[in-house]
């Protein structure tokens, strides 16, 4: 393990200082972790470690065919993986949960080594993933429980409502939080007794299939997740075609495409896509823990954080003091490619997230906007390293403004009332993730039930709303449909079954009864039953 820091404008050499991320994931390692894959046609993607621009691993990829094999190997484990009580199930989630805090560092060396990312944003994956397997480990059972209903004719009707696996989750995650976005999906899809094929971005695919053997190892049965890789457009349709539910994570553009093909299909689909988030500073707010707020909330994981906030906007009176001290904070960010903790913030992906934060920042600066702190890629710490940049004066004809860069750029806006700072945050398509920083918690809380997004942190960036794994997390408008964590997590990979059992009389003229007559007696009783309040 190595270890490289930088300060983002004072120390720039460390040239060469992230070598040998590489050999932190020795080809013995990726040879066994390739075996996961279901594949055997020979082809096989190179990836590469985005800290250093070495190579990284060669994996091998799906064929249609292997899709095929995915689904039936996975049909065929499921109803043996669903007959097993839920207790059963939940103890496996328990298992892993232990397991990887036990292990969590060989996955984090494979996180930093495929995403390029800080080790301490590898570890909000670990935290986030062990806070989901306890939670769905401890409380499936509530979950997924039959529940008495009151049923159609009190006394001779009753109804228990029952919750059934979907069968096979088709299951597709992007690259930015390998861990989290493969494992914690698959965490109530397994546990609501679901097999689930998985296909996870090929550049971020050791993660998942590493979380996946750890998987077997705490008792899964290994059939029951399968994981394909390939081209997205090829194989992210072949698997939404054969799925019977699609828990889908990535961009809105391929979210509309995969919703498109779902419903043709009259499948179910939950879309966890993109945003344009905003963070909101009160005149009352606490500046400095709203300045180190802002920082985690905007440079996390390089930007590369689809609830990462790219719009910051601040009341006019406390704009220069909030500013000064947000703009202190983040030049003085270290930027490290090392496998350790040390480094504030890591490298971006790919060369294509790199193009797109350089043409949001030079585009704007081009066309008048102010960069507070940073506003230049890195060659010198890595190819794909970028400043934590702030820009100022920013205006709606710049791609900035309103498109998600989805890199470690925010743009700031002054406001002079709250109704306007509402209007601004709430004026996008998007609905994911909001931030609001006040020293008044009972204000915090009215204007967050403002803001239309599906979660809203009151002095805190993000990981409020989303650490608390009880409660639902997803977007409104753009940024998707359905919600993970808590009972939607979980209810939306079962369909509900209502059995209804009659007793002594049938629900329709009976005993001598005409039609008029049965009408009759059942006005009578619907009546009552109101009156008395029985339904
Ligand atoms: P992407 O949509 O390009 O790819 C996501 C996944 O879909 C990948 O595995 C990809 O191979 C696959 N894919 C590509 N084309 C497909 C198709 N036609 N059909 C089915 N699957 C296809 O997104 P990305 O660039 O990899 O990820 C970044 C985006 O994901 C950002 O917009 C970010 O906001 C979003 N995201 C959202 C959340 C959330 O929880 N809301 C979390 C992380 C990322």
């Amino acid at each position: 393990m190595t270890e490289s820091t930088s300060q983002v404008r004072s120390n720039p050499a460390a040239k060469g200082a992230a070598r040998g991320v590489a050999s932190a994931v020795p080809a013995a390692l990726v040879a066994r972790l390739a075996k996961g894959v279901t594949a055997s046609g020979g082809a096989t993607a190179e990836t590469i470690a985005p800290l250093t621009g070495e190579p990284l691993a060669t994996l091998p990829l799906s064929s249609e065919e292997d899709v095929q094999r995915a689904f039936d190997q996975a049909r065929r484990a499921q109803p043996a993986w669903a007959a097993l009580p839920v207790r059963h199930r939940a103890g496996v989630l328990l298992r892993f949960h232990d397991l990887l805090l036990k292990r969590q560092d060989e996955v984090l060396d494979l996180i930093q080594a495929e995403t390029g990312k800080a080790r301490l944003h590898a570890f909000e994956e670990v935290m986030a993933v062990a806070s989901a397997a306890r939670h769905y480990g401890r409380a499936a059972r509530s979950y997924l429980r039959d529940r008495r209903r009151g049923g159609a004719v009190p006394g001779l009707t009753s109804a228990v409502e029952a919750r059934r696996p979907k069968g096979v989750v088709g299951q597709i995650s992007p690259w930015n939080y390998p861990l989290e976005l493969s494992v914690g999906d698959a965490l109530p899809a397994l546990v609501a007794g679901n097999a689930v094929v998985n296909k996870p971005d090929t550049q971020t695919a050791l993660t998942a299939l590493w979380a996946r053997e750890l998987f077997v190892e705490a008792g899964l049965p290994p059939q029951a997740w399968q994981i394909v890789l390939g081209d997205g457009p090829v194989v992210g349709p072949q698997i939404v075609e054969r799925a019977d539910y699609v828990a889908f994570t990535g961009s809105t553009r391929t979210g509309r495409d995969v919703a498109r093909r779902a419903a043709e299909r009259l499948v179910g689909a939950s879309l966890e896509l993109g945003g344009k988030n905003a963070m909101l500073v009160l005149a009352d707010a606490d500046l400095d823990r709203a300045a180190a707020g802002a920082v985690r909330a905007c440079f996390s994981s390089a930007g590369q954080l689809c609830i990462s906030v790219e719009r910051l906007y601040v009341h006019r009176s406390v704009a220069d003091d909030f500013l000064a001290r947000f703009a202190e904070k983040t030049a003085a960010l270290r930027l490290g490619g090392g496998l350790a903790y040390g480094a504030d913030m890591g490298s971006l992906v790919s060369a294509r997230q790199l193009e797109t934060v350089t043409r949001h920042v030079e585009q704007a600066v081009k066309a008048g906007a102010t960069v507070l702190a940073g506003g230049r890629a890195r060659p010198d710490l890595g190819p794909l390293f970028h400043e934590p940049t702030i820009l100022d004066g920013v205006t709606p004809e710049m791609a900035v403004c309103a498109e998600e860069t989805f890199g470690p750029v925010v743009s700031v806006y002054r406001f002079d009332t709250e109704d306007e700072a509402v209007a601004a945050a709430n004026d996008t398509p998007y609905g994911l993730n909001s931030s609001v920083w006040t020293k008044d918690t009972a204000r915090g809380r009215k204007v967050a039930a403002r803001l239309r997004t599906g979660t809203v942190n009151v002095n805190e960036a993000y990981a409020a709303a989303y650490g608390s794994v009880a409660s639902p997390m997803g977007g409104m408008g753009d940024s998707g449909l359905g919600r993970r964590h808590g009972a939607e997590g979980i209810l939306r990979y079962t369909e509900a079954q209502t059995i209804a059992v009659q007793r002594l009389l049938p629900i329709g003229p009976s005993m001598g009864l005409d039609d008029r007559k049965f009408a009759e007696l059942f006005t009578t009783g619907l009546k009552a039953m109101k009156a008395f309040r029985l339904k």
